[in-house]
């Protein structure tokens, strides 16, 4: 009976120990946990601000461990996470802490420090954890890490703040070559304030009647003659002015605001045609470019149906821009969706054209009807007899694979010349006219233009 009791309790007691062993440290690499890591940090913390001393926070993220994964399996990562694990662990004082933050995601605190040189020496023994080989899968393999590093207090005074800023810190390692380590700055923090600033206000852009359009015109090589427009997003910030849409765009993506605006951006851009043709002057295409982020719903088809249901454009009219990036990506939802696209009666073109790696055999099978060969090469006519053999090419695979081709970024009649001559079909550029307000292009179709 008494022995019962004893081994319940004892049973009680082992359970308990496993439940916190759970809840703190991690099942694979046996090292702290995030929870656990949280709660040393913040005792940390306050030890730090009773002392007055400084504390470091590292967080490691190593490079290309996707690519470890997908060659070697997920077993052989998980050994090559637990060994990292290891020596990150022994390569510290006793008083330091490692924790695992997630994924391939690796935290170190080193506490009580006096200044802030004293990590100087740490940071690099935790780099040279990656100069050794590991042995995986019986196999040497090399793998680096990005490390970055914030401290207290300078960098933040709560845990979150000083993981948020060593991850920042981290990532603007990675951007400058992997293998490295980097300290968080004043200037990392501002552009992150900065980022946050626009895109808060980004927010209320649309609703606030911030944004707006501009059109450029698209010109036949051979005629002179306005064979269509791409309309162009504007931001007019009320504060800063007119931001660029290579700003501004790519927050939008980010923070999903993109879908909302690009729907904007597809219907007025869609109506202002109609107005045009309604208004008498000859029918033309309107281009619009669609982010990766738009393309990837499955909601495009729909929304573009919509545009062209509501204003009443004949699909032909409307041409989508992708760029080559989204045209490339062997995912199989981009032939779905262009094949889809496609079925509506729009035309679909392949922006920026020749910056990715295009593939011929790839190109082949896309449903796209155009090339905009990239404004990069055009600055290469008369300068630089690469760029014009490149455009030369490019204008050669577009006819024998039944593409037309249009010629971005064009500034000079020598440029037009040379285009027009080796037979690139249409033009796009300040030459022909940059872009502008849907009265400025009204004027001048009442105008001059053709
Ligand atoms: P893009 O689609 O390649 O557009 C061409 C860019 O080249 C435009 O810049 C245009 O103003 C500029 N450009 C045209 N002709 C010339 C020229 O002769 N010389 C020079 N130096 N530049 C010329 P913009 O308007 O600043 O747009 C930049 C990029 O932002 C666009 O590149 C496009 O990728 C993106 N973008 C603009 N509007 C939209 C939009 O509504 N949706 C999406 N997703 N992206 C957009
Ligand atoms: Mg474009
Ligand atoms: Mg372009």
């Amino acid at each position: 009976m008494l022995a019962n009791l004893l081994a319940d309790a004892i049973a009680k007691v082992e359970t308990e120990h496993d439940l916190n062993y759970l809840a703190y440290y991690d099942p694979l690499t046996g090292i702290p946990n995030r929870v656990l890591f949280y709660r040393r940090l913040e005792q940390a913390i306050d030890l730090a601000r009773q002392t007055g001393k400084k504390l470091g926070v590292i967080f490691i993220d190593l490079d290309g461990f996707k690519e470890v994964n997908d060659t070697l399996g997920h077993d052989w990562g998980d050994q090559l996470l637990k060994r990292i694990g290891k020596r990150l662990t022994d390569c510290l004082g006793k008083a330091d802490l490692v924790g695992r933050f997630g994924g391939d995601e690796f935290l170190i605190m080193v506490p009580q420090l006096s200044h802030h040189l004293e990590l100087e020496k740490i940071a690099e023994q935790v780099m040279s954890i990656f100069h050794r080989p590991m042995l995986v899968a019986e196999q040497e393999l090399y793998v680096s890490g990005s490390g970055g590093i914030a401290i207290y207090p300078k960098d933040g005074e709560n845990v979150n703040t000083l993981i948020k800023n060593a991850d920042l810190a981290m990532y603007a390692a990675k951007k400058s070559g992997k293998g490295q380590i980097s300290y968080c700055s004043g200037d990392m923090k501002a552009a992150v304030h900065e980022k946050m600033m626009l895109t808060n206000r980004l927010h209320r852009a649309l609703a606030n009647q911030e944004l707006f359009l501009h059109y450029q015109p698209q010109v036949s090589a051979k005629t002179d003659e306005i064979t269509g427009f791409e309309a162009l997003l504007r931001w007019h910030h009320p504060e800063r002015g007119l931001i660029s849409p290579e700003v501004f765009i790519p927050l939008a993506e980010q923070s999903g605001l993109i879908s909302s605006i690009g729907e904007w951006v597809l219907k007025t851009a869609c109506a202002q045609n109609k107005a045009w043709q309604e208004q008498g002057f000859k029918p033309v295409r309107m281009a619009v470019n669609l982010s990766v982020e738009q393309f990837r719903s499955s909601n495009l088809e729909r929304i573009i149906a919509g545009c062209l249901q509501a204003t009443g454009l004949k699909p032909r009219y409307l041409e989508l821009e992708i760029t080559e990036g989204i045209a490339m990506k062997t995912a199989h939802y981009v032939i779905r969706q262009l094949d889809g696209l496609k079925k509506l009666g729009v035309a679909i073109s392949i922006d920026d054209f020749g910056t990715a790696f295009s593939s011929m055999s790839r190109l082949k099978d896309l449903p796209v009807d155009r090339i905009k060969i990239d404004q990069s090469f055009i600055r290469g006519i008369g300068v630089n007899p690469k760029d014009e053999s490149i455009i030369l090419v490019m204008i050669h695979l577009a006819q024998k694979m039944g593409l037309r081709v249009i010629a971005e970024g064009v500034e000079t009649e020598d440029q037009l010349h040379f285009l027009s001559d080796k037979g690139c079909d249409e033009v796009q550029g300040y030459y022909c006219g940059r872009p502008m307000s849907a009265e400025a292009i009204e004027k001048k179709l009442n105008g001059n233009w053709k």
